[in-house]
């Protein structure tokens, strides 16, 4: 096993399973199946940069609260790092510091030239007014200003973020530097320099991938049973574009638990519902309320995990009915988990190829920041839909090739990549 390499410092991460020691064995599994240099996969191992800042803030009610910033940057061999921010309650250092490492095979393997990174903020958004969460986001850019910018780290949102945050981050950047930066975020909003088709490119993305993973099988999207954790960014965009595609969404959940309805959900409706309803589908109707457990063992022909980490484990594994899962949140499939689904040839659409649609958009909206030109919303799905259509090729032929799942493809596809990158720059000094 790969040593871990964060500093010693930190406590917090979840009590069982511990995310970076995760990542780091799926780069263990991927040096092995390429016979990487051991020096090689020693250096991707570790963290380029990991930074901690402390943002004191001031409550509406006058109270002083500290909190912690995180940024872990990966490995930029291939270009600019580039990665969400997260506010979430269960924000670690551990957890920014594995998904910054996904962000790095994710990169490669969709062949856009950035390097991996993730920020977060261990808070729940939902405890802080709009004025308190804008003091913390221009707060935490101010202190990460020399460690960010459109040619060296480029942030985006994450769970519990938005284009609201991202406006926030470009404006505090390009007052402290003195002219106007758009390109040192992706995922603002259009008045800004954003791109069409952003808010929807993660769930885009995933319905992408499942619709491939269908044809694959000889099927279509049409009348496939879907159940989805999660309806925000991502889970959200997920349901309305299937559910466009003649998929039957027949479960939803969010935080306080999910709704089901067995001839399929009123994907629209339930949208205006969250809207109304502090973005939760609990009360929903027509529908019978579930708990997010019951969710993940639905018989049902596609689960899609689009809220956290750590959802299927091997706790629940075998209680699982799909066929396919397609993991539009990261890393929501434990080691053990995964190991059962594919000795049971249930397939899994890795979380670096699924949800991908999010960093490939974000990429073309960089690109067409720095050029100047701004696209329609039809070239950003077709240069986006090319891009993941060539990734779920590349990651099925590599599987097929080397006789490995698919997991273990898209990560040696994104790894040998990276490798191939630093051997040829070389060590410097
Ligand atoms: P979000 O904050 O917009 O939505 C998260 C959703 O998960 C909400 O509906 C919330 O209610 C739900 N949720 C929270 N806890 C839950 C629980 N215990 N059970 C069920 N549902 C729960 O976040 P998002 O941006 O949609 O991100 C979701 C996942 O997708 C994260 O893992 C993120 O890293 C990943 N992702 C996001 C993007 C993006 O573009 N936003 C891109 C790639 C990957």
């Amino acid at each position: 096993m790969i040593a871990s390499s964060l500093p010693s410092w930190e406590t917090a991460s979840p009590a069982h399973i511990c995310p970076f020691d995760q990542a780091c064995s799926y780069l263990e599994q991927a040096g092995k199946e390429l016979k990487l240099d051991a020096g090689i996969l020693e250096v991707l191992s570790h963290p380029h940069k990991v930074v901690t800042v402390s943002i004191p803030m001031k409550r509406d009610n006058g109270e002083i609260q500290v909190l912690a910033g995180h940024r872990v940057q990966h490995c930029d061999v291939l270009g600019p790092y580039k990665g969400g921010i997260r506010y979430h309650p269960a924000v670690t250092l551990r957890e920014v510091s594995a998904l910054a490492m996904l962000m790095t095979w994710k990169c490669a393997l969709l062949g856009i030239p950035y390097g991996g990174a993730k920020g977060g903020i261990a808070i729940d958004p939902k405890k802080y007014s709009v004025g308190e969460l804008e003091r913390i986001t221009r707060r935490y850019t101010s202190e990460l200003i020399k460690d960010i910018g459109p040619s060296v780290d480029i942030p985006a949102p994450d769970m519990g973020t938005s284009a609201r945050e991202m406006a926030w981050m470009m404006d505090t950047y390009s007052v402290n530097v003195g002219h106007a930066v758009p390109g040192v975020v992706t995922g603002k909003p259009l008045s800004i320099g954003g791109s069409r088709g952003r808010e929807m490119a993660t769930g885009r993305g995933v319905m992408i991938t499942v619709r491939e993973a269908l044809a694959d099988m000889g099927k279509s999207l049409q009348g496939v049973r879907v159940a989805i954790q999660g309806f925000g960014n991502v889970g959200s965009a997920a349901a309305i574009l299937l559910h466009q595609a003649g998929a039957k969404i027949i479960a939803v959940s969010t935080g306080g638990g999910g709704v089901y309805d067995d001839y399929g959900l009123d994907i629209p409706a339930l949208k205006a519902y969250t809207a109304q309803n502090h973005r939760s589908v609990v009360g929903f109707s027509p529908g019978v309320a579930i708990s997010n457990a019951e969710l993940l063992t639905l018989p049902c022909d596609v689960l899609i995990p689009a809220a956290l980490e750590n959802q299927i484990t091997e706790e629940n594994v075998k209680e699982v009915q799909a066929r396919i899962i397609a993991e539009a949140a990261n890393g929501p499939v434990t080691l053990a988990a995964n190991q059962y689904l594919e000795s049971q040839n249930i397939t899994v659409l890795p979380d670096i190829l699924a949800n991908a649609g999010g960093v490939v958009v974000s990429y073309l909206e960089w690109v067409q920041g720095l050029s100047y030109v701004f696209w329609d919303e039809e070239r950003v799905n077709r240069e986006m839909e090319q891009l993941m259509v060539q990734a779920y090729r590349q990651v099925m032929q590599e599987s097929k090739t080397r006789g490995i799942p698919i997991r273990l493809a898209a990560y040696s596809l994104g790894v040998g990549r990276v490798a191939q990158a630093w051997s040829d720059r070389g060590l410097y000094p």
